[in-house]
């Protein structure tokens, strides 16, 4: 059963952002369920007040304190939901609520690919389709099934498919025409039993190589590299407060990349796909 919503009054939101600022929220409160969150938007006040919904805190700058409501996702739940033998493929849930990382983890520990090389992004399950997270030549749409999310203004409960998604390069339609309109409940992944991985990206294959694994590596093995090569890159926010990496790669035609190859043979580059 869902417990009574509790509305806090000015809140410090210092330990829920990786930058560590101390901004405070006039109200703060937090969701488990579907059933919480559609309690707190029923509330009156919540109604008439600014929403921001909160996940991990590791892609947000608060530059002044928030006056309005701050509604912390802790929506949690990891499960195999399908499994289709003749594909070898398996459908994962998880709750919004749950770290990405922790999700990579699990499906891991379930002998499930398609996502290591997304390994130790921050951040919340229900924040990663906003953006799309992407690294390491991975971005969440390649296993994305679909996902559940709550109209702010209904309270309904939808289910947006790939398509409607809208994804692209750290763009969705949930930062586009329906930004601020939905709340991200639950994800929904397609993942591989018959592993294809993708080590041509960056350092993955040298790190591998430094790890003593020359050929077959696992799912773990470019997880563990991941997570050697972002460690080694990115400073860990519970020591130096920050939000990763603030620039997108420029996206360019295939003569401008050959002319740039030409003048810098070092500069890497990578394919889109469907481009
Ligand atoms: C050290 C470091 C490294 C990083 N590396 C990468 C990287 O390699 N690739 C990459 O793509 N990103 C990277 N990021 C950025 C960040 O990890 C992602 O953007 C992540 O998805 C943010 O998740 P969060 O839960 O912290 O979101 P928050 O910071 O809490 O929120 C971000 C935005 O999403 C909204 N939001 C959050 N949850 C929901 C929800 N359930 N429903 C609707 N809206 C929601 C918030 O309102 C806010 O607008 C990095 C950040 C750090 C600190």
């Amino acid at each position: 059963m869902a417990s009574a919503p509790v509305l806090e009054h000015h809140v410090s939101l210092l330990p829920y952002n990786t930058f560590g600022i101390d901004a405070k929220a006039r109200l703060f409160a937090r969701f488990r369920s579907v059933e919480e969150l559609r309690a707190l938007l029923a509330l009156p006040e919540v109604q008439q007040a600014e929403k921001l919904v909160l996940g991990g805190g590791s892609n947000l700058l608060f530059t002044q304190n928030f006056d309005g409501v701050v509604l912390k996702n802790e929506i949690t739940g990891l499960e195999i939901i399908a499994q289709d033998e003749a594909q070898d493929t398996a459908l994962v849930r998880a709750g919004a609520g749950e770290s990405w990382h922790g999700l990579v983890q699990y499906t891991l520990s379930q002998n499930l690919s398609g996502i290591e090389n997304l390994s130790l992004i921050p951040g919340t399950v229900g924040a990663a389709p906003l953006q799309n997270i992407g690294a390491y030549g991975a971005e969440l749409k390649d296993t994305f099934d679909h996902l559940e999310a709550v109209e702010i203004s209904t309270g309904q409960l939808r289910t947006f498919t790939h398509e409607q998604c809208g994804f692209g390069y750290r763009e969705s339609v949930f930062k586009g025409p329906l930004r601020n309109q939905y709340i991200v409940t639950g994800v929904v992944l397609q993942l591989r039993r018959k592993h294809q991985l993708n080590v041509s990206y960056g350092a993955i294959s040298t790190t591998l190589a430094d790890m003593g694994i020359e050929a077959d590596p696992t799912p773990r093995d470019v997880s563990e590299a991941v997570i050697q090569i972002r460690r080694s890159k990115l400073p860990d926010p519970a020591q130096i407060g920050n939000a990763g990496s603030f620039f997108k790669n420029p996206e360019i035609s295939q003569a401008k990349y050959d002319e740039l190859k030409a003048q810098y043979p070092e500069i890497p580059g990578y394919a889109v796909p469907g481009a």
